[in-house]
Order: C-alpha cells, then sequence, then structure tokens
C-alpha cells in the first residue's frame, strides 16, 4: 500500500491531520502555525524494470510455505549455554561428592549449600585461608599418619582425636564465639560464625585452628 493510500484509508478528511497522524515526525510546528501542508505522490520506482521483479519476487516468497530453520546462537549466546552446562555440571559434580566425601558434606553445611561469603572488610592472605580451611572442614596433618589417636590442644589442655572438631565446639580459646551462636555441629558452627566475621577473626588471630 503506498502512502498516498494509507493517507486516504485514515480515518480524517483533512489530508493535513492525516499525514500528521500517520507520520507525527519530529516537526509539528506547521500544524501549530496553521500552515498548509500538501502531499505529492511521486511515482520513483514505477515501471522500473528491477524494482518491478524484486516487487514480484516478495510477493511470491509470501506464497510460499513457512520454512523452519535451525538458528545457530550467537557467540554471546553459545557462551551463556556453555556456562549455564557447566554450572549444572558443577552442582551435580557437588551433590554427588557430598554423599561420598567427608569434607565436601562439611563444606556444604558450613556454607548452606555452597552460599558465598561475603566479608564486610579487605581480609588478608593470612585470613582467607584460615577461613577457606573452616570452611572446607580440612583434617589435621597429624590425622592423616597411621595409626593417629589423638594429639594435645595447642590453646587449651585437651586431648582430642578431632582437633578441628574441638577447636569449634569445646576448646576455651573460642569460647567467645559459641557463647554468641549456640552449640551446633561444628560445621553449622562455621556458618553461624560468619555472620560475625570480625569476631571469628579476632579469636583465629589470637588462636589460631589446628594445622
Ligand atoms: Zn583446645
Amino acid at each position: 500500500m503506498s502512502a498516498l493510500q494509507v493517507l486516504k484509508a485514515a480515518p480524517h478528511t483533512d489530508g493535513q491531520r492525516a499525514a500528521h497522524h500517520r507520520h507525527p515526525g519530529p516537526h509539528p510546528g506547521p500544524r501549530r502555525a496553521g500552515a498548509l501542508c500538501k502531499v505529492h505522490w511521486v511515482p520513483s520506482h514505477i515501471g522500473v524494470r528491477g524494482n518491478e521483479a524484486a516487487d514480484e519476487a516478495a510477493r511470491e516468497a509470501t506464497r510460499h510455505p513457512a520454512v523452519a530453520l535451525t538458528v545457530l546462537p550467537s557467540i554471546q549466546g553459545a557462551k551463556v549455554l556453555a556456562r549455564r552446562a557447566a554450572i549444572c555440571a558443577a552442582e551435580q559434580q557437588y551433590r554427588q561428592l557430598v554423599q561420598t566425601s567427608r569434607q565436601a558434606a562439611w563444606h556444604k553445611q558450613a556454607t548452606k549449600n555452597n552460599e558465598p561469603l561475603r566479608p564486610a572488610q579487605q581480609l588478608s592472605r593470612a585470613e582467607e585461608v584460615v577461613l577457606h580451611r573452616l570452611r572446607l572442614g580440612y583434617v589435621t596433618l597429624d590425622e592423616l599418619r597411621d595409626g593417629f589417636e589423638e594429639r594435645p590442644c595447642e590453646h587449651c589442655p585437651h586431648m582430642t582425636p578431632h582437633p578441628l572438631s574441638h577447636y569449634l565446639l569445646s576448646c576455651l580459646a573460642t569460647e567467645r564465639l559459641r557463647q554468641c551462636v549456640g552449640p551446633e555441629s561444628a560445621a553449622a558452627l562455621v556458618r553461624q560464625f560468619q555472620k560475625n566475621l570480625p569476631l571469628l577473626l579476632e579469636v583465629a588471630r589470637a588462636a589460631p585452628p589446628p594445622r
């Protein structure tokens, strides 16, 4: 439909108003000023052989049955898909690990299913290492040795077969922490401590966790 046909089909009898109705350009000035606006049809492409052929080809194409094409994703789309697949695979692997690995189960409990830690302050490398170890529920070197039964705590007179659990649950050096959170399993306590990182770091600096 040509522009003139559009204007003619418009509900306005006034051609000027119809032109503005259909083509609300950035310059409404003439209408406000009461100027007369004339629209002329120009036979620009009528009868041009190539143009007629292009029009006919376009009309012909609309009569073809619809074709469903598989469009490959863009690079950005492919990256998003790959990222989702990687996250999905990692989560699946994590779920399997939690079933079989004591440290993964600890990490799940200590981080509330991998909830990221958001410290309110910039931590030193040593402090980050301490927090990371607590979240992983690491095993001390002594526990890895054959025949290990128990070892003395570095901060109180206790002998313990589970140095980290003792440090978190019953060591005198960390008593201040437990007063804030209440008795829970060692891994759950780590999660609770993270709500008050400054206190946790203060205690860990004065009395480092067992290694
Ligand atoms: Zn102790």
